[in-house]
């Protein structure tokens, strides 16, 4: 446990609507490692978007117990649990959510009142994040005048600006095509290899193939974890 970015024990969600209550997770017990790169399958209600935001302390469990970077984090209250999420967890959704009247320089550095360094090393870094996503030459340009996958390399520059150690990406590559998927996963698995830990959930299996590990959800519970082999260099 002390060595991993994230952990998660006999961890429940129930959900309590008009209709009834609702489970969404099931003694769910799950240990991601420091640099790990972790996929995430199942079908649509089975859990996955629940599971992602109680590891980065978005929601909290109904019962069970969050660790983030070896520290509890269910029992804290919002005011201290905000730091530890704005410093160690990045999310990536599935659609770019990019702020329409800034450039995309100006998105990448809306996190910055939380990174280290003074204001113009933030701004290096933010170029050179940009640059890293290849984006160097759109950085001055307004939102709409990128592409979906463009809009969504932003995104992922703009998750990294504080050198998070957990990445969550939330179906990342659901609404790009074939080319432009593996050019996302590829910047997500040079983040892995570059230290930080990746959590994805994805519904193409080409995708998590390339994972180290891949772990399916159903109904609320892990039903199987298989360690895979890296393919990067496929
Ligand atoms: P997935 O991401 O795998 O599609 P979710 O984690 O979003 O699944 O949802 C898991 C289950 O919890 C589903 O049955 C969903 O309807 C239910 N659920 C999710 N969020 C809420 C909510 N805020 N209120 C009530 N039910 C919810
Ligand atoms: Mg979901």
């Amino acid at each position: 446990m002390a060595e991993s970015i994230a952990f998660l024990h006999n961890v429940e969600k129930s959900y309590f609507t008009a209709g009834g209550t609702v489970a969404a997770l099931s003694k769910v017990t799950l240990e991601v490692g420091h640099s790990d790169y972790l996929c995430l399958m199942g079908p649509s209600g089975s859990g996955k978007t629940t599971l992602l935001n109680i590891l980065g302390g978005i929601d909290r469990p109904s019962a069970g117990e969050v660790f983030i970077d070896g520290q509890r984090i269910d029992t804290l209250p919002e005011r201290d649990l905000l730091p530890i999420r704005r410093t160690k967890v990045a999310y990536v959704f599935q659609e770019a959510r990019l702020m329409p009247s800034l450039t995309a320089l100006e998105n990448v550095l809306l996190p910055s009142a939380f990174a280290s360094g003074d204001e113009k090393q933030i701004r290096e870094r933010a170029l050179a994040l940009l640059e890293k996503v290849g984006l160097e030459k759109r950085a001055h340009h307004l939102v709409h005048q990128l592409s979906g996958g463009e809009a969504q390399r932003v995104c992922i520059a703009r998750a990294l600006l504080n050198r998070p150690a957990l990445i969550l990406a939330d179906e990342p590559t659901g609404n790009l095509d074939h080319a432009t998927r593996l050019e996302i996963v590829e910047l997500l698995e040079d983040i892995y290899e570059e230290g930080s830990s990746v959590v994805m959930v994805t519904h193409d299996p080409e995708l998590a193939r390339r994972a180290r590990r891949k772990i399916t959800i159903r109904d609320g519970r892990i039903e199987e974890q298989e360690a895979a082999r890296l393919a990067i260099q496929d």
